[in-house]
């Protein structure tokens, strides 16, 4: 079966007369529970939910390998730490991976005696970090810079090394690229992004290679509480239905986009997998399916940018990415990534590229 086909499907119920095709979202904190709690399915709401358990296996699906719903990015992102690493050991990640993460790597676990070493994305710098370390992160295309690592061959080594590869997957969505296919042992993403889509939910999800992981991964989320709500659960799998349809409309805006944007003379350090002429190309090409909605280009200086979102009429200004509306944002202002004044982060929606383009024209006109 088609990823297209199976994000239709994915965790649907078998067809009942009278039923829907998806029920609503089931809210409950204790269940019934009459006599042995393991007879029955559901005990409390921290344990388990009817609604995670359907949606987490639509995204096994699309994963290939078990899944864990998580209620942000960041507690997916937390939960791979939390359950891997132990003082004395060493986490080598990204130096540029998405700041929070870094963060919290730092600020969290090397307070508390994880050794956090960095490394640069481009070049598979981070192989040279492997002796010794317990769990290599990474993120490919990173957010903001959209650098690109090679997956399966990092996770050779990683795997030759004994240690164990999680991929932040928030950028291509499992859709466009499956670190657990790559080798990965955990495949994550913030699913606030692409694959709900539409700028209403925050969400996260955690895939892995075997099932033990799974059960690790699962036991965190139930001792520390850190659960979705129901409704959320409902709404993320309500979306992964549009998800082929969206990204196979935002990729492929997001290639002529490029195209636009690299050929205009304002914009510089045009940045896209996609582009043919993009240092990350060859790389990206061999693991992704599509290069994603996101790209990032720089205008002379943090006014430029400012007039840019002045005049643009289709372009939301704000956070976040991978939804239907286009928005971007001037990364700088959040003073946490190593980028110029006039670097934006560029997301690419479902209007239409030709609307798109000609906004961009026009704002680009004042920037
Ligand atoms: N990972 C990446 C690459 C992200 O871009 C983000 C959010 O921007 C996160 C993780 C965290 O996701 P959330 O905001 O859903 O916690």
């Amino acid at each position: 079966m088609n990823d297209a086909t199976r994000v239709v499907r994915a965790g649907l119920p078998r067809a009942k007369n009278g039923e829907p095709f998806l029920s609503g979202p089931v809210f409950a904190a204790p269940y019934h529970l009459a006599g042995a709690p393991a007879d029955s399915p559901f005990t409390y709401g921290r344990f388990h939910n009817p609604t995670w358990t359907q949606y987490e296996a639509a995204l096994s699906e699309l994963e290939g390998g078990p899944c864990v719903l998580f209620p942000s990015g960041m507690a997916a992102s937390a939960a791979v730490f939390g359950t891997v690493l132990r003082p004395g050991q060493r986490v080598v990640m990204p130096e540029e991976s998405y700041y929070t993460t870094r963060l919290i790597a730092q600020q969290y676990f090397g307070a508390m005696g994880v050794e956090v070493v960095t490394a640069r994305t481009v070049g598979n710098a981070l192989e040279e970090k492997l002796p010794g370390a317990t769990l290599l992160w990474l993120e490919s295309p990173t957010n903001p810079g959209l650098d690109v690592c090679d997956i399966q061959r990092l996770a050779n080594a990683a795997h030759a090394a004994g240690v164990l590869v999680a991929v932040d997957n928030t950028t291509p969505t499992a859709l466009c690229q499956k670190p657990l296919a790559l080798g990965a042992d955990f495949s994550l993403a913030s699913d606030t992004k692409a694959m709900t889509g539409h700028a209403d939910v925050l969400m996260g999800h955690v895939a892995t290679r075997d099932v033990a992981l799974a059960d690790k991964i699962r036991l965190w989320r139930t001792q520390m509480g850190n659960i979705p709500g129901p409704m959320e659960a409902w709404l993320a799998h309500r979306s992964l239905g549009t998800l082929h349809v969206r990204l196979e409309r935002q990729c492929a805006s997001a290639l002529k986009i490029a195209q636009f944007f690299a050929a205009h003379d304002k914009v510089s350090n045009v940045r896209y997998p996609g582009l043919p002429s993009d240092p990350s190309h060859e790389v990206a090409r061999k693991q992704m399916l599509w290069f994603g909605p996101v790209i990032s280009f720089e205008l002379r200086d943090q006014a430029a940018v400012e007039r840019f979102f002045a005049a643009a009429t289709l372009v939301h200004e704000a956070t976040s990415f991978g939804g239907i509306h286009t928005s971007a944002e001037r990364r700088a202002r959040w003073g946490a990534d190593a980028v110029s004044e006039g670097f934006v982060r560029f997301s690419v929606g479902v209007e239409d590229v030709n609307d798109l383009v000609a906004d961009l024209h026009h704002a680009l006109s004042h920037a």
